[in-house]
């Protein structure tokens, strides 16, 4: 079911979308205050920074009550446009660092919120900053709240994913059809790399669907917010990660082929010959013509350990 939802009838707030206004007050997040505050700024929607601003204020309780924010936590918000989410976030978080890529918009918050303590703008590229240093050695492991430029979502994720410092829960509104893949179960059509990816450090779940109107400007798909709640204990031997991430590479790289065709082929095929192949879908009680779809993340984990405790062959991974 789609969430579209009108503002909430007990939200009264002064203008805040403009910078500057009075701080007890709080942002109305409505498509009249977003295309105000879009014209004063002379901004026109960029595609292909992904800017598509939330104009539903209850969407965006929605989604900060999805982080069940505490004083202790620190959370990153990525690309914070005009602040929907921020002003949210700042009241509920000790501390919020934002990062926006767009000159226009790192400096309009910078005016309206830039007096808010807990605040830190970082007029940056995501896809570069080191979500390591974000954390200090005192505060508690960081959360992320976004709503993800689409044209980048997939590689940032994986940024956040691969992360040294993996934030401990992430709520993030994703292009409808990428929440699915990364929720996916086995055998559909969108479980692949991308879920086992995700799902070996994550439990996912989607908390909302959200229509496209409640964008502005609405973009061409619907959107769900999703739930990323790190595992409390690593479901792999770190040892074990690239080799697991390369058999899934392989197996999903030709997902029609079975696995003992599709695996030998690949870049691994120095070391995974078909008969070990054979023999470890044997051990593990899968069919021989067992394909990449149809194992669970918990097959897949035990593939690789059955398969990485073979004695190596003369050469194992050729990089
Ligand atoms: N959070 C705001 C909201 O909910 O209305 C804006 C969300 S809009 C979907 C995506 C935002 O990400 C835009 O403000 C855009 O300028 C910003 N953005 C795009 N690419 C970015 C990048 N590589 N790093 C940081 N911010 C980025």
């Amino acid at each position: 079911m789609w969430v579209n939802t009108s503002p909430h009838p007990k939200l009264r707030g002064g203008d805040l979308l403009a910078p500057g206004a009075p701080m007890s007050h709080h942002a109305r997040v409505t498509p009249t205050e977003t295309r105000a505050a879009l014209e004063r700024l002379a901004l026109r929607p960029s595609r292909a920074l992904g800017q598509n601003f939330l104009v539903d204020q209850n969407i965006a309780r929605l989604i900060v009550d999805a982080a069940g924010l505490r004083d202790s936590d620190t959370v990153l918000e990525i690309g914070p446009g005009l602040g929907a989410l921020t002003e949210l976030l700042l009241d509920r978080a000790g501390r919020v660092v934002a990062v926006e890529k767009d000159a226009r918009l790192h400096e309009f918050l910078r005016e309206r919120l830039g007096r808010r303590s807990n605040l830190q703008l970082l007029h940056a590229d995501a896809l570069e900053v080191d979500f390591a240093s974000l954390v200090t050695r005192h505060s508690s492991p960081l959360k992320v709240v976004a709503n993800l430029p689409y044209a980048i979502s997939t590689p940032l994720l994986m940024r956040l994913v691969e992360s040294p410092t993996r934030p401990s829960l992430m709520v993030l509104t994703l292009q409808r059809e990428v929440g699915d893949r990364l929720a996916a179960a086995p055998r559909t059509k969108d479980y692949g790399a991308l879920t086992l990816y995700t799902q070996l450090y994550y439990d996912v779940r989607r908390a909302h669907l959200v229509s496209p109107s409640c964008f502005l400007p609405a973009p061409e798909v619907g959107s769900a917010v999703m739930t990323l709640r790190l595992a409390p204990h690593p479901l792999l031997e770190p040892e074990l990660e690239a080799p697991f991430k390369q058999l899934v590479r392989a197996g999903f790289g030709h997902r029609r082929k079975m696995l003992r065709g599709a695996l030998p082929k690949s870049e691994l095929g120095g070391w995974i010959k078909s008969d070990t192949l054979e023999a470890s879908l044997a051990r593990l009680g899968l069919p021989r013509t067992a394909r990449a779809e149809e194992l669970s993340l918990a097959q897949w984990l035990q593939l690789t350990r059955t398969l990485i405790a073979q004695p190596p062959p003369t050469a194992r991974p050729s990089n």
